[in-house]
Order: C-alpha cells, then structure tokens, then sequence
C-alpha cells in the first residue's frame, strides 16, 4: 500500500483529433471502472480538453492541460490562461516538460511563474524536471535537479505547495524506449524529496507526490511503482493505446 495516492497521469502531446479521443475513451472507461485507490488523469491537447472533460464526465479520469502561459487574458498570440483552462474543465495542468524546455526554450524562471500562477487559479501543477543524458554523463544530475527544482518551486509558500506534484523526467529517458534504472529512479526520487523539503519543510516533502517519467510501459510500471519515493507516473507513448494505459493505470496486477 502506498503511502501517498497515485497519480498515473497520461501527457497525450500533439496526438490525437477529437475523433480519435472518443474512439479512446470508449475503449478505455470499461478498462477502469471500479478501479480505486489512485488518480487518473489523461492530458489531451489544449482543443480536446472539453470533449475530454465530456466524455469523462461522471468517470473517475480527470482532464488536464500540457501546458499555460501564466497570465490571465492578454496580447499573447497563441497562448492559453489558468482561466481558459478553468473553465473549459480540466483541473490539472503539466508544466516544464522537457519538450517545453528543449523544443520551445522554456527556462525556469518562466516555469516558475506558471507554477505559481497555475496554484492560485486553483490548478493543481505538475512540474516536469530533469536532466539531459550529457548532463548525466558530466555528473551535473543533482545539480539540473536542484536548480530546475529550486527555481520552479521558489515563487510558493505555504499552502501553495498542496497544490503541486513533481514529475522527474530524465530527457533521455522520454520517447526513447530507455527507462531509467531501478536504482537511478530510487535515487532522483530520493533527491527530489530531499530538496523538496529544503526548500518547502519536511511535511510538505512528506506529503508531495513525484511521479517517474521516461517510457513507463505496462512491462516495467510495476516495479517502478514498487519504489518507496515513486508515487505515481506520467505516461507519454504508453497512454496512446486504451489497453496499454489501462494496464499502466492497474499497475498492481502487471
Ligand atoms: C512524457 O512525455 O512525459 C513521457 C514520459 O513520454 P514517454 O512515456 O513516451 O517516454
């Protein structure tokens, strides 16, 4: 038994028409009815998210977002606000994956104002970090960590901090088909847990939820989430297919 709930949270990227959603969730809903014991959410792309919402409706799966700009409303062409995301329904949104800051050059100062914007319009954030493989191989991973940690966290206080989970992401490790090992998740949890509560207090880092990213498969999500600092997964190529996701979501009985 776990002793924070799990999150298996599916980031769809840039997949999927509306068609193809619904196709998706008729297969997937029986898969997981009656499932309990930890949070499903599915983030499909920003124009899926009501669709989403509708056919989850009444489900245990909530809908999230892949990404916002941290302002309300405003001249920023192509953006979408805390608000937008509010009301179009979903409850949840992904912040500072590593195709945000590799592909789109996002740093962590901004990551780190879209981390507290999201938590004040009462989203709940999950902040992506971690290193690329060149980091890893110069020794820089606790470094990256600490600093992409450091900084997405440093504009919250107090309260602001229920309101987040962690995700840690090795670059290499995404869309690669390479999971990292046993023994290199152990040790990012570890050390993200550690951070967490230099930055924010022991209850809070006893309290967060990190969750491992970086081609988690029905194959290999159970003993990853066998880890004592492992609460949860963020799924990217593995949640496309109802029967994978499904089988990630029921991790136990892989
Ligand atoms: C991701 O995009 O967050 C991810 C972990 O992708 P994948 O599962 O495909 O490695």
């Amino acid at each position: 038994m776990k002793k924070r709930i799990p999150i298996l949270a599916a980031n769809w990227k840039m997949h999927k028409t509306i068609e193809e959603m619904r196709e998706f969730f008729s297969s997937f809903l029986p898969l997981v009815e009656g499932v309990s014991g930890r949070q499903i959410v599915i983030a499909p792309s920003f124009v899926g998210i009501m669709e989403a919402c509708r056919l989850t409706s009444g489900s245990q799966v909530k809908i999230a977002a892949q990404n916002m700009y941290f302002e309300e409303q405003g001249a920023f062409t192509g953006e979408i606000s805390p608000l937008m995301i509010r009301s179009a329904g979903a409850g949840t949104v992904i912040l500072g994956h590593s195709e945000r800051r590799h592909v789109f050059g996002e740093g962590d100062e901004l990551i780190s104002k879209k981390v507290k914007s999201a938590v004040d319009h009462g989203l709940h954030a999950i902040l992506c970090i971690g290193e690329t493989l060149e980091e890893r191989n110069q020794g820089q991973t606790g470094e990256v960590l600490g600093r992409q940690l450091g900084k997405g966290l440093s504009k919250l206080n107090g309260d602001d901090f229920v309101g987040i989970s962690i995700a840690y992401e090795p670059v290499w490790a995404i869309g690669t088909g390479q999971t990292a090992s046993i023994e290199q998740i152990q040790k990012a949890h570890d050390f993200v847990r550690l951070t967490v509560a230099e930055h924010a207090g022991e209850p809070v880092a006893e309290q967060i939820r990190i969750l491992y990213g970086g081609s988690v498969k029905p194959g290999n999500v159970k003993q990853i989430m066998e880890l004592e600092d492992v609460d949860g997964a963020l799924v990217g190529g593995a949640s496309l297919e109802p029967e994978s996701f499904a089988g990630i979501v029921k991790f136990e009985e892989n």
